[in-house]
């Protein structure tokens, strides 16, 4: 039998490890600590841990997640990770490190995209990672190590993440939910975990599901269509439910954790982005506190789209300007997001494993 990964363990598992395998209590927490908060690169580089310790857990479990690690540097200091795992697999994480506006030296917080899934199964038109085919689902193991390799090759502490890089988050339901509680254990947390936004594209089941999370996360809905007509159309998910149906989730997840939602919109020209799309828009973001988020649609033809994807046009930055005050005119709270690391392919819906060195 293939041994378990010891990054798959939430702390209240490690905790029963170390009764079972008669380690003393206090060891559940300094082992813990040593992965999470000390950078340890293995079992052996484990400090205050004694050798039998050490050699039990080695017999016991695997330690490394990836066996390569690359990056690829944006002229914008975003940096895409492409990690190789055990099994040959390649996903990706983009790092995002966000300056003062005031001063453009000082970092105020880090970002980092983690990836749940290799390749995805819903084919969301706008996306480079649904041209693939789902492999597989992330290991718990393989996300947590995202966030612990990016901070050691980068030097910095992760401070925020993302659930948006490859994959449906909702659909590796049981491992991500596993590495937020990881990442944001209850007493030793890394990261707060409102500082962890979960972006789905409408698993509607899952959603009523996260809302029952002790200490809940963020919720971001990739919603990109007012009406269904064209929400079918770009994002297919949406022909088994409907936008309406989609609502009821997200007031029922607000109404549970107090959590304003995130809608995130990408404009395409002649397509979701008229006076009438920026109305609706503003009036589904009135539903709960909300904002909605404008992301320019980054380019995919590196995946050779057919159909309505290679159809799709980008709105230009003015007509994108002007849907946005239409939709604050209608009462809408609505930003445009930054644009990271597109040239590296490293943006929002871009990660698709291309090799573009930088
Ligand atoms: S946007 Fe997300 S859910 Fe849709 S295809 Fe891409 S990775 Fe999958």
């Amino acid at each position: 039998m293939s041994k378990n990964y010891i990054k798959s363990l939430t702390f209240k598992e490690l905790e029963e490890y170390c009764k079972e395998a008669g380690f003393p209590k206090f060891r559940a927490e300094q082992i813990f600590r040593q992965i999470y908060f000390s950078g340890a690169n293995s079992f052996d580089d484990m400090k205050l841990i004694t050798q039998d310790i050490k050699t039990k857990l080695k017999e016991d479990f695997e330690y490394n997640s990836f066996t390569e690690t690359k990056k690829f540097i944006s002229i914008d200091k975003s940096v895409k990770f492409l990690f190789t795992l055990q099994d040959g697999n390649k996903i990706e994480a983009v790092y995002m490190p966000w300056f003062s506006d005031d001063d453009e030296d000082k970092m105020e917080r880090t970002t980092l995209c983690v990836s749940s899934q290799i390749g995805c199964a819903l084919d969301c038109k706008f996306c480079a990672t649904g041209t693939m085919d789902l492999k597989r689902n992330l290991e718990t193991h393989e996300i947590v190590s995202q966030v612990l390799e990016v901070e050691k090759e980068i030097g910095e502490k992760i401070t925020n993440i993302v659930y948006m890089g490859m994959g449906e988050p909702m659909l590796n339901y049981k491992n991500v939910v596993n590495s937020i509680k990881i990442l944001s254990d209850l007493k030793f947390p890394k990261i707060a975990r409102k500082k962890i936004t979960v972006s789905t594209s409408g698993v509607i089941p899952k959603i009523y599901k996260l809302a029952d999370l002790e200490k809940p996360v963020k919720l971001a809905l990739s919603l990109h269509a007012t009406t269904n007509g064209v929400r079918d159309k770009i994002v297919p998910l949406n022909q088994k439910s409907n936008i309406s149906e989609l609502m009821d989730a997200i007031e029922f997840y607000y109404r549970k954790t107090n959590l304003p939602i995130t809608y995130e919109y990408i404009p395409f020209e002649n397509l979701n982005d008229t006076d009438d799309d920026a109305k609706r828009l503003a009036k589904i973001s009135k539903r709960v506190p909300s904002r909605i988020n404008l992301i320019p649609f980054n380019d995919i033809s590196f995946t050779k789209p057919e159909g309505i994807a290679a159809e799709l046009k980008a709105t230009s930055k003015e007509e994108i300007q002007r849907f946005y005050t239409q939709i604050r005119n209608y009462g809408g709270v609505v930003t445009v997001r930054d644009t990271f690391g597109s040239d590296i392919d490293a943006a929002c819906g871009q990660l698709a494993l291309s090799d573009k060195e930088s």
